[in-house]
């Protein structure tokens, strides 16, 4: 049990937790944001971090700063807190990357912990490898033994009260980052990054970040504190939270920045090409882009950077508000619109929708239905387990609307799509309460006749009827034959 970690509220596979962290007295709700601060490069001060922005927690470079002479003994003299002005948490990454970057740095795991303790971080990380998603296997097995083993190293470290980082490579290997995440959360390490996914996010290969994650999250525990490095997109983040990832980091709001473009929750936009500001955060509520356009670029580029962190911070808390409501995957569904490649993200969170049934809970807000991808959502899954439960008599009619007069029937049950049968007295309890369009989709259709299919073929000896409005062929075709349909429609009433 890891008890600097509580795990909150739930909805999907995401969750509002409680992230302690001792060394700076402060507690961190879940999901959040980390600002990435480059220790060189203060685009926005850290010092208004917190009250501006409502960022508790900040990451930035221990590698960084002991390499660059002009800061290290001031970094080492202040603290990181002092040097920075943040009171916040600071999490502090060891170089791992320009080793990724460069192909060697001179530090050990040891030695970057000690100096990562010494300048106060409050969450350190040893040297791991993090390797690219397009490694070959090999690589990823030799790169992964070593990063295994700096977090041995790092066990044996004196780091005091001081979390450390565990992170969990493998390449784009599924069994290789569930093997790492399960040795991961075997250590008595304290948060679990998970490792190498910026080619990923930056190349939008949104499904390989869902199912890299998705083995990563089956080695962990399911109380591990999980950080998706390098996620700082605002448009991503509602389906990296639906997979169960805790922590982000955001050098985007920066970097993006730096080239003139703009956050938004559906995409990135470029300062020189917008007319208006689709926002009304500070930034946006007192200028136009043209006037960011006519100013200095020093200014315009901070304008930017506020902005981005801004619009990042604020999609966190809608996250939270919809954890909290129930409606995540809501969420979700109207984020993977912003982008083909987040659609392709969606549909493969779905694709793992058992896994999401595990932490979803049994009820909530109204299910809405609002794309056909919605027919893949785990309370469909998990209506279609709980069929294979319910006791049926010996004839049954299941109908959409309308009861067919011409049979007696032992029982009606409803059908309603995208779910399939179920008993009247069910009819007011979640999910089966969803709102659905009148205008019904073919694949709420298919998902209704599996819940038929799954109830006759638990029930072989019961004489089933189903009464549908209007069900093409091609969904017919799913029943098994001895289901009797009757098209409500063709009745006339
Ligand atoms: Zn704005």
């Amino acid at each position: 049990m890891r008890d600097h970690f509580e795990v909150r509220d739930h909805d999907a596979a995401g969750r509002i937790g409680r992230l302690e962290v001792p060394s700076a007295g402060v507690t961190v709700e879940t999901p959040a944001l980390l600002p990435v601060v480059n220790p060189n490069v203060l685009t926005v001060d850290p010092s208004r971090l917190r009250g501006e922005f409502g960022a508790e927690m900040l990451i930035t470079n221990s590698y960084i700063i002991r390499s660059t002479d002009r800061i290290r003994d001031r970094v080492l003299d202040e603290g990181i807190h002092g040097f920075l002005g943040f009171d916040g948490a600071i999490m502090t990454d060891s170089g791992s990357f320009q080793l990724a970057e460069y192909g060697e740095i001179d530090v050990t795991t040891a030695e970057i912990l000690e100096f990562q303790r010494r300048i106060g971080s409050d969450v350190a990380t040893p040297v791991d490898v993090p390797t690219p998603p397009d490694a070959n296997r090999d690589r990823a097995e030799r790169e992964l033994a070593t990063t295994e083993q700096a977090l041995t190293d790092a066990e044996a470290t004196e780091t005091g009260e001081m979390l450390v980082n565990a992170p969990v490579q493998g390449s784009a290997y599924p069994d290789l980052r569930e093997a790492a995440g399960r040795h991961a959360a075997g250590t008595d390490l304290d948060v679990f990054p998970v490792g190498a996914m910026v080619p990923l996010l930056n190349a939008y290969r949104y499904d390989d970040v869902v199912e890299t994650v998705t083995a990563a999250k089956r080695g962990l525990d399911p109380d591990c504190p999980v950080h998706l490095f390098g996620a700082g997109h605002p448009m991503s983040l509602a389906l990296a939270v639906a997979l169960g990832c805790d922590l982000f980091d955001s050098a985007a709001y920066a970097l993006m920045a730096r080239d003139g473009r703009y956050l938004t929750v559906s995409g990135t936009e470029h300062l020189a090409e917008m007319a208006y500001f689709p926002c009304s955060c500070p930034v946006c509520a007192e200028h136009t882009p043209e006037d960011l356009r006519a100013g200095d670029d020093d200014t315009a580029e901070r304008l930017l950077a506020e902005h981005n962190l801004h619009v990042t911070f604020e999609e966190v808390r809608r996250i939270k508000a919809a954890i909290r409501a129930g409606n995540l995957l809501e969420l979700v569904d109207r984020r993977a619109r912003g982008h083909p490649a987040m659609l392709d993200g969606y549909r493969a969170l779905l694709d793992a929708a058992d896994r999401l049934e595990a932490t979803d809970p049994v009820s909530k807000d109204t299910f809405f239905y609002t794309s056909h991808e919605s027919a893949r959502r785990p309370e469909v899954r998990r209506h279609h387990g709980r069929l294979d439960r319910l006791s049926v008599p010996d004839s049954i009619l299941l109908t959409e609307s309308k009861t067919p007069s011409t049979h007696d029937y032992d029982a009606v049950w409803r059908v309603k799509p995208p779910f399939g049968p179920f008993p009247r007295s069910l009819s007011e309890t979640y999910p089966l309460t969803a709102e659905v369009p009148d205008r019904v989709d073919a694949a709420a259709r298919r998902a209704a006749a599996e819940g038929v299919r799954r109830l006759a073929d638990a029930n072989p000896d019961a004489a089933i009827t189903l009464g549908h409005d209007g069900w093409p062929d091609r969904v017919l075709d799913r029943l098994p034959d001895r289901v009797e349909t009757e098209n409500l429609r063709e009745l006339g009433r």
